[in-house]
């Protein structure tokens, strides 16, 4: 079973979210609407970093996936 959380105009407001990156330990902010699968890159280190889940917010390593 997939379980899929949307946003959809809820109550719930976050303007923005604390995280440190898993990778480098730097701690920054993360503005706007998040989304559980969202990848970003890490503004301190430029690594690809993945939402794992929003509550509460947990952060991994982006997975890049390279079949050749
Ligand atoms: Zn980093």
């Amino acid at each position: 079973m997939e379980t899929e959380v949307k946003a959809d105009g809820g109550a719930r407001r976050s303007p923005d979210s604390r995280a440190d990156c898993v990778l480098c330990g730097a701690g920054f902010t993360l503005k706007g609407r998040l989304m559980i699968g969202e990848v970003f890159d890490c503004p301190h280190c430029g690594k690809p970093l993945e939402i794992a889940d929003l509550d509460p917010l947990a952060i991994e390593p982006f997975a890049r996936i390279d079949e050749e």
